[in-house]
C-alpha cells in the first residue's frame, strides 16, 4: 500500500476512534458512611418483632469489595419457616384481609415515605453488601425500589378498576425469594404488589445480600404495618426451600437462577400453589447499520457493564451489522478503556465489585472457557484493586453461536460480539436461545423496530435504549427464562384471584 494510501486509512480509522483526550481523570470522591450504623448481628422478622432463630445459627455477610466482615445474620430453619408462615397466615386471617383497602394502601405509602427519608443510609448499605456502585444505588436501585411502593400504594384501593368486569380476591400468604443481584429492588417488587393485592408475605433474601432486607423490616417495622403482615427471614437455600415447600402458602414468586427455578417449579406441581419464576436471561442487543453508533455503543456499555453484569436481562450477546462492525468496535474498546472499575463507594466508579468470591469464581471459569473456544479477548486495561473481587470490562469476538460463552449466562461483565448482514439472520440468531427475556434494538427505522418487537422471543424489547426499569410496565420471559411477570398490571394480577 502507497504511503498516501495508508494514511487515507488511518484517517478513515481515526474518525471511528473515540478520542477521550487520554482517558479522564478525577480526584477520588467516597460516599461518606459515618451515618450508617450496622449492627453486629441481626435476627429474624416474624410476627412483628426481631427474633432469634430456632435453628441458633448465624453466618457472616461480608463486603465484597474488601473481604470484611458487615455483620451476621441468622440462619432460619424449617421450623422458623414454620413459624413465619403461621404468623402471616394469621395476620391474613385476622387482620389485612379485614383492613379496608384503602387503609392497605395507607400502609404502603408510609413504607414508601420512609424508605425515601433513609435512602442514602439504603444505598450505603446496599453498596457496602452487594459491591455495587454507590452511583447505582443511589440513582436506580434505592429510587426505583421507593417508586415501586408507590405506584402499588395506589393501587390497592381500585383493584375492582385494575381488572374491570371481574371478582378479585387475595390468594393469601406469599412465599418470596429473591437473588442478590438487586436485593432492595427485588425485595419491594415482590412485596409492594402483593400487599397492595391484600396477601401478607414470608420474603428470604439471598444470602450475600441480606442487609438492605433487614433495613426494611426495620422500615416496615416503623411503618407500623400490622405484626405478620410481612416477614423477612434470612438465610440459605435451605430456608428458601423450606418456604417453598410450607403447606400452608398460596403462592411463590422466585427470583434466580434457572436451575433453582426448575427445582422450585417441580416441588409446585400439584400443590395448588400459584408460582411465577424471573430466571436467568442472555438478551441480545441488536445495532443496525442506521443507529446512532454513538448513542448505541453508550447503550452497549449500559446493557452490559450495569451492575457488573449481574443483572438478569443483560445485553450480553451483542450482534451488529457487519457494515458498522468494525466501527462499533473500536469505539467499544475505545470506551472500555474509560471506565473506572474499582472502589464502589466511590461516585466516579463504573463497575464495582463481583457480589462473591462464587460469582467471580464462575465469572473466571467463563472468561477461561471463551479463550478455550477461540474467541478473541479484549479487556481494559485498567488496574484493579488489591483486595476484594473485580473483574475488568471484556469482550469477545470471532464468537460462533454455538459457543457456551454466546449460550449461556454469564452474569458478570463479558460481553459477547457476533456480525450479522440480514434481519432475517439477526432474528434467527438472537432467537436461537434457550431463554427469553430482554432485547434491545438500535435503529434509526421505527417499521423495523414494530418489525422486530413482534418476532423477537424476549419479554421486554427496548429500542434505542437498554436498561430502563418503571414500576407501571411489566417485567418477564419466556422460555427458560421463566413465566409470570412483575410490575404494572400484570404484576398485581399475580398476586390476585381473577375471576368473571
Ligand atoms: P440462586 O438461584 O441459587 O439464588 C436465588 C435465591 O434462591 C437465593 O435467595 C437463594 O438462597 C435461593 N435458593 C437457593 N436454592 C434454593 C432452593 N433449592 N429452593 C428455594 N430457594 C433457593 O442463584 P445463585 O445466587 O446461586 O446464582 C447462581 C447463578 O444464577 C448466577 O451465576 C446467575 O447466572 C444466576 N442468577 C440469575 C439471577 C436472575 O435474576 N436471573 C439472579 C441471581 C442469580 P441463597 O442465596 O442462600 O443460595
Amino acid at each position: 500500500m502507497s504511503k498516501h494510501k495508508n494514511k487515507e486509512k488511518a484517517a478513515e480509522q481515526s474518525k471511528h476512534d473515540f478520542d477521550f483526550n487520554g482517558g479522564w481523570d478525577y480526584s477520588p470522591s467516597p460516599e461518606s458512611i459515618g451515618h450508617v450504623k450496622l449492627k453486629e448481628r441481626y435476627d429474624l422478622y416474624i410476627d412483628g418483632k426481631f427474633v432469634k432463630p430456632n435453628s441458633g445459627k448465624y453466618f457472616q455477610t461480608t463486603n465484597p469489595a474488601t473481604e470484611k466482615v458487615l455483620a451476621e445474620v441468622a440462619h432460619a430453619n424449617e421450623s422458623d419457616v414454620d413459624k413465619a408462615v403461621k404468623a402471616a397466615r394469621k395476620a391474613y386471617e385476622n387482620v389485612w384481609s379485614k383492613l379496608s383497602a384503602k387503609e392497605r394502601g395507607k400502609y404502603i405509602y408510609r413504607i414508601a415515605r420512609l424508605m425515601q427519608e433513609k435512602a442514602r443510609e439504603l444505598a450505603v448499605v446496599e453498596t457496602l453488601d452487594a459491591g455495587k456502585t454507590i452511583r447505582e444505588s443511589r440513582d436506580v436501585d434505592v429510587p426505583l425500589a421507593c417508586n415501586h411502593f408507590f405506584y402499588y400504594a395506589g393501587w390497592a384501593d381500585k383493584l375492582e378498576y385494575a381488572f374491570p368486569n371481574r371478582t378479585v380476591s387475595a390468594l393469601g400468604v406469599a412465599g418470596q425469594i429473591i437473588p442478590w443481584n438487586f436485593p432492595l429492588l427485588m425485595g419491594a417488587w415482590k412485596i409492594a404488589p402483593a400487599l397492595a393485592a391484600g396477601n401478607t408475605v414470608v420474603l428470604k433474601p439471598a444470602e450475600t445480600t441480606p442487609l438492605t432486607a433487614m433495613l426494611l423490616a426495620e422500615i416496615i417495622h416503623e411503618s407500623g404495618l400490622p405484626a405478620g403482615v410481612v416477614n423477612i427471614l434470612t438465610g440459605y437455600g435451605d430456608t428458601g426451600a423450606a418456604i417453598v415447600n410450607h403447606p400452608d402458602i398460596n403462592k411463590i414468586a422466585f427470583t434466580g437462577s434457572t436451575n433453582v427455578g426448575k427445582i422450585i417449579q417441580k416441588a409446585v406441581a400439584g400443590t395448588g400453589k400459584k408460582l411465577t419464576l424471573e430466571l436467568g436471561g442472555k438478551s441480545a442487543n441488536i445495532v443496525f447499520e442506521d443507529a446512532a453508533i454513538d448513542q448505541a455503543v453508550e447503550g452497549i456499555v449500559n446493557g452490559i457493564f450495569f451492575n457488573q453484569g449481574h443483572v438478569c436481562c443483560a445485553g450480553s450477546r451483542l450482534f451488529v451489522q457487519e457494515s458498522v462492525a468494525d466501527e462499533v468496535i473500536r469505539k467499544l474498546k475505545d470506551r472500555l478503556d474509560t471506565l473506572y472499575v474499582g472502589d464502589p463507594l466511590d461516585k466516579n466508579t463504573d463497575i464495582g465489585a463481583i457480589n462473591s468470591k462464587e460469582q467471580f469464581e464462575t465469572i473466571q471459569k467463563y472468561i477461561q472457557i471463551g479463550k478455550d473456544e477461540g474467541a478473541s479477548m479484549y479487556e481494559s486495561t485498567c488496574q484493579l484493586p488489591e483486595n476484594g473481587f473485580f473483574v475488568r470490562p471484556t469482550l469477545f469476538t470471532d464468537v460462533a453461536q454455538s459457543s457456551r460463552i454466546a449460550q449461556e449466562e454469564i452474569f458478570g461483565p463479558v460481553l459477547t460480539i457476533q456480525t450479522f448482514r440480514t434481519i432475517d439472520e439477526v432474528i434467527q440468531k438472537a432467537n436461537n436461545s434457550p431463554y427469553g427475556l430482554a432485547a434491545g434494538v438500535w435503529t434509526d427505522k421505527g417499521s423495523r423496530i414494530f418489525n422486530l418487537t413482534t418476532k423477537l422471543r424476549a419479554g421486554v424489547i427496548w429500542a434505542n435504549t437498554y436498561n430502563k426499569f418503571d414500576p407501571t410496565s411489566p417485567f418477564g420471559g419466556y422460555k427458560e427464562s421463566g413465566f409470570g411477570r412483575e410490575g404494572g398490571l400484570q404484576g398485581l394480577g399475580a398476586y390476585l384471584k381473577i375471576e368473571r
